[in-house]
C-alpha cells in the first residue's frame, strides 16, 4: 500500500497522536516525542499529521539537540502546514526556525522571522500557542540585549498561556520570565518566578526545564550574594543525565554553576564544575565566555594564584569590555566587572579597581534603565494587544450582525414565497373542494393538449354531472350539498394519477384531464369511480344518502383531433347523452353504447 493512501480512520488517528504530542511538548517531554515519532509513522502523506509531528519533534530537537538538527525538521513541517492551508502550524513552524536562528547565534535574522509572524500570529493564533509566538519573539529581543521589550512580550505571553491551559507554557514563560527579570537585575522578582515555575514544573514530566528553572535560582541566588542556598540546586542539576530523559544535551551552564559553588566557599565542587564547563565549551557564546573566565578567575583565587585570577579575567577582557561583544548579557558583564574590580583591590590595584567600578556601575545604570523601559513597554504592548483584540471584537460583532441580517431576510423570503404560493393556490384552486377551479383548466388545457400532440399521445379529457343533485339540495338543504361536493372532490383527487388534472368545472360538474390516456381507458377508469361513488354512504344529521351517481361524458384528443374547445364539446355531448340515457353511465365519443352501473 502506498504512503498516499492512508485510510480516513488512520489518517485522523494520526492527526490525533500529531496533536496530542504538540500538546504535550512541555507537559511530558519524552512521550511527546514518542507520540510524534508513531504519528510520523502512521501519517502517510497526510500533511495535517505530519505538520504537528514534526513540529512537534523540531522543538524538541531545539531544547534536547543542538539548532542545527531542528531547522530542516521545522523546515518540513512549515512546507506540511503550508500545503495543508493550515496557518496555525504555518505560523508555530515559522516560530520554532527563528528560534533555531537565534539559537545558531543569527540574531538579526531570528528577530525579522519572528516579527514577520506576528500580525498574522496576534489573528490566528489563540492562547498557548500564541503564547509560543510571543515567547519566541521575547526570546530574540533577549538574545540582542534587548531586555525591555523580551520582558514585555514574555509578560504578555505569560497572559495568554496562563496556568488554566495547563499544558506547561506557563512554566517556561515564568522560566523564561524570571531569566529577564535577572538581565535587568531585579533578582527579587526572579526568584519569585522561579519558585511559581518549579511549582507547576511539579506536575510535568520536563526534567529539562526544571534544571533551567534551578540555574536561573542559582544566578538570582548569586546576584543577590546569597550562594550558599544555591549548593543543593547545582547537586541536582549535576545529577541529571545529559540526554532526552534529563537536562538535554544544551545549556550545561556549568560555568555559572561553578561561578556559585566557588563564591559559596565550594571549592571542591567549584573545581570539578570548572573542569566540566571546559570539557563542555562552545565558543561564540559570550555569555559562556565570559562566564568561564569569571568561573576560572575564582577558582585561581580561591586557590591563592591572584596573579592567575587577574589572567583569567583579562583573557575575556576584549568580550566584557567597552564596547562589549554583541550578545554579551548586562548581567554577565555586570559580574565581571564587579569580579574584575574586586581582584584587581585584592592586588593592590585601588585605581584600576575604581576605575573598573565606575564600569560597573554604568552597567548597572543600564540595567536600571532597561528595568523602566520594561515596565513602560509591557504596558505599551498591552495597549496595542487589546486594540487587537477590540478589532477581533468588533469584526466578530459585525459578523454576528451579519448572520442576524441574513437570518431575517431569508425569513421574509420564506414568508413572502408562502404568501405567493398561497395566492397562487387561491387563484388556481377551488375553495370547497380543493381541487384546481376552471381558470385553471383554461389555462393548462391547451399546454396539455399540444404536449400530447408533440408526443403524439392522446389525452383525454372527461367532463362529469352530479345527478339529480339539486334534489339533495331541495331535500337536505345547501350545507349538505357542500359537504356532498367536498365529498365527491376528495374521491377525485384520491383516484388520480400525478400527472391528472382533476377541476370542479362549475357548480355540481367536474373536470378531469388525463395525459397518455385514450377515451376507452378513460371511461374504464371513470366507471370504476362511478361504482366508487355508488357506494359512498353518507349520514346527513340523521338522513341515510346513498348509492349516488354522476354521469360523464369523455373524448380523447386522438379522437377529436383540433382545438380544446372541440375536445371539451365531445365530452360535453357524451355526458349530455349519458345524462338521455338516464343518467348513472360514462359515455366515451366513439366508444361502445354503455350499460349503467350498479351499486
Ligand atoms: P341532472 O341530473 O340533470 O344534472 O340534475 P341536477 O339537479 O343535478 O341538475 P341541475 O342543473 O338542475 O341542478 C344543479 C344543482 O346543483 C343546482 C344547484 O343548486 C346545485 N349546485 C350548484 N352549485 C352548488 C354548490 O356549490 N353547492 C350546493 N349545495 N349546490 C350547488
Ligand atoms: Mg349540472
Ligand atoms: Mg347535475
Amino acid at each position: 500500500m502506498s504512503a498516499a493512501a492512508v485510510r480516513p480512520k488512520a489518517r485522523a488517528q494520526a492527526r490525533r497522536l500529531g496533536r496530542r504530542a504538540w500538546a504535550l511538548l512541555h507537559e511530558d517531554s519524552q512521550r511527546s516525542a514518542q507520540l510524534a515519532a508513531q504519528a510520523l509513522d502512521s501519517a502517510g502523506d497526510d500533511p495535517v499529521a505530519r505538520g504537528w509531528a514534526l513540529l512537534t519533534r523540531g522543538f524538541h530537537e531545539l531544547f534536547f539537540a543542538t539548532p542545527a538538527e531542528a531547522q530542516p525538521v521545522l523546515e518540513a513541517a512549515e512546507a506540511a502546514f503550508t500545503a495543508a492551508g493550515d496557518a496555525a502550524g504555518r505560523i508555530l513552524a515559522g516560530t520554532g526556525l527563528a528560534r533555531a536562528a537565534w539559537r545558531a547565534g543569527h540574531y538579526d535574522g531570528a528577530l525579522g522571522l519572528a516579527l514577520s509572524l506576528r500580525g498574522e500570529g496576534l489573528r490566528v493564533l489563540r492562547g498557548e500557542q500564541r503564547g509560543v509566538l510571543l515567547n519566541a519573539i521575547a526570546g530574540c529581543y533577549s538574545a540582542q540585549g534587548r531586555s525591555d521589550l523580551a520582558f514585555a512580550y514574555m509578560y504578555e505571553a505569560l497572559r495568554d498561556a496562563g496556568s488554566a491551559s495547563g499544558h506547561g507554557l506557563d512554566a517556561v514563560l515564568h522560566c523564561n520570565l524570571a531569566h529577564e527579570l535577572l538581565q535587568i537585575g531585579d533578582c527579587h522578582e526572579a526568584l519569585r518566578h522561579v519558585d511559581t515555575g518549579i511549582q507547576r514544573c511539579a506536575r510535568l514530566h520536563n526534567p529539562r526545564l526544571a534544571s533551567v528553572l534551578w540555574i536561573n535560582r542559582v544566578i538570582g541566588l548569586t546576584e543577590l550574594d546569597r550562594t550558599h542556598e544555591a549548593v543543593a540546586d547545582i547537586h541536582r542539576i549535576c545529577a541529571l543525565p545529559a540526554d532526552a530523559s534529563g537536562r538535554g544535551r544544551l545549556a550545561t551552564h556549568y560555568e555559572t554553576l561553578a561561578i556559585a559553588a566557588l563564591r559559596a566557599g565550594e571549592t571542591a565542587l567549584g573545581t570539578e564544575l570548572v573542569a566540566r564547563a571546559e570539557a563542555a565549551y562552545r565558543a561564540g557564546i559570550p555569555d559562556e565566555q565570559v562566564e568561564l573566565a569569571v568561573a576560572r578567575a575564582l577558582l585561581a583565587r580561591a586557590q591563592g594564584r591572584p596573579a592567575a585570577a587577574l589572567a583569567a579575567l583579562d583573557s575575556a577582557r576584549a568580550l566584557a569590555g567597552e564596547p562589549p561583544a554583541q550578545g554579551l548579557s548586562l548581567r554577565v558583564r555586570g559580574l565581571y566587572l564587579l569580579t574584575r574590580a574586586d581582584q584587581l583591590e585584592a592586588l593592590g590595584d585601588v585605581a584600576g579597581a575604581l576605575a573598573t567600578m565606575r564600569e560597573w556601575q554604568r552597567v548597572h545604570l543600564q540595567r536600571s534603565a532597561l528595568a523602566s523601559r520594561a515596565r513602560y513597554q509591557a504596558a505599551a504592548l498591552q495597549t496595542e494587544l487589546l486594540r487587537l483584540q477590540q478589532q477581533v471584537d468588533e469584526q466578530d460583532a459585525r459578523r454576528r450582525e451579519l448572520e442576524a441580517l441574513n437570518l431575517q431576510l431569508s425569513r421574509r423570503v420564506a414568508e413572502v414565497q408562502a404568501l405567493q404560493e398561497q395566492l397562487r393556490q387561491q387563484a388556481t384552486r377551488d375553495e370547497l373542494t380543493g381541487l384546481f377551479n376552471r381558470r385553471h383548466l383554461n389555462e393548462t388545457l391547451p399546454q396539455m393538449l399540444a404536449l400530447a400532440h408533440r408526443e403524439g399521445q392522446p389525452l383525454a379529457v372527461a367532463i362529469l354531472d352530479l345527478d339529480h343533485f339539486k334534489s339533495v339540495n331541495d331535500r337536505h338543504g345547501h350545507p349538505c350539498g357542500d359537504r356532498l361536493l367536498a365529498a365527491f372532490g376528495r374521491l377525485l383527487a384520491a383516484s388520480c394519477r400525478r400527472s391528472d388534472v382533476a377541476c370542479r368545472y362549475g357548480g355540481e360538474e367536474f373536470c378531469l384531464l388525463l395525459p397518455r390516456t385514450d377515451a376507452a381507458a378513460a371511461r374504464r377508469k371513470l366507471q370504476a369511480l362511478l361504482r366508487r361513488w355508488r357506494a359512498e354512504r353518507f349520514d346527513l344529521g340523521g338522513v341515510q344518502l346513498q348509492s349516488l351517481s354522476f354521469s360523464a361524458g369523455v373524448a380523447d384528443s386522438l379522437a377529436c383531433p383540433g382545438h380544446e374547445a372541440a375536445l371539451l364539446k365531445a365530452a360535453d355531448d357524451q355526458l349530455l347523452a349519458a345524462k338521455r340515457q338516464g343518467r348513472n353511465r360514462v359515455l366515451a365519443a366513439g366508444g361502445a353504447p354503455d350499460i349503467p352501473a350498479a351499486a
